[in-house]
């Protein structure tokens, strides 16, 4: 595998048509596109709908023919930004969160010195959960919701 910077990191929620459900599709995006993923949870068993939420990270070009790939599989794709949520009571303001965010989602208010989500900008790459002292924001991984 060749090194690249790996400076790209999604979260996508699959679901899995019955017939790809046996398939490696997923075991490929790291031999055909250099990605990396996690897979944070899945349901899946051969010949059955199945789903699964994927951490995917490495160039955002890979990633693109990565989820490219994914759809000419069958496998649909469902953005996770709006599975990100900030617990408004738990939150201090520290503003360490707004120093990580890719995409400005979080980002500090002046005139009130407090710190503004923004779920529509949210890329959902996960960071601000894992940096959050109080953790205050998190990734909610039930589908059903
Ligand atoms: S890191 Fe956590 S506590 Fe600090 S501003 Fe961000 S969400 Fe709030
Ligand atoms: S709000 Fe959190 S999950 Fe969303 S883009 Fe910013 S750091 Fe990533």
């Amino acid at each position: 595998m060749k090194e690249v910077i790996k400076g790209f990191r999604k979260i996508v929620y699959l679901s899995f048509p019955p017939e790809a459900s046996g398939r490696p599709v997923i075991c490929n995006l790291t031999r055909l596109f250099d990605l990396n993923f996690n897979i944070l949870k899945a349901d899946i068993s051969p010949r059955h709908l199945g789903s699964m939420t994927l951490e995917v990270s490495g160039m955002e070009e890979d990633f693109h023919k990565g989820i490219s790939y994914l759809k000419e599989n069958g496998i649909r794709i469902t953005p996770v930004a709006h599975k990100i949520f900030r617990n408004e009571e738990s939150c201090v303001h520290c503003g360490l969160c707004t120093a990580m965010c890719p995409t400005d989602a979080l980002s500090l208010e002046m005139s009130t010195r407090k710190v503004i989500f923004d779920v529509e900008k949210c890329s959902a790459c996960g960071m601000c959960t894992r940096i959050c002292p109080v953790k205050a924001m998190t990734l909610d991984l039930d589908e059903n919701k």
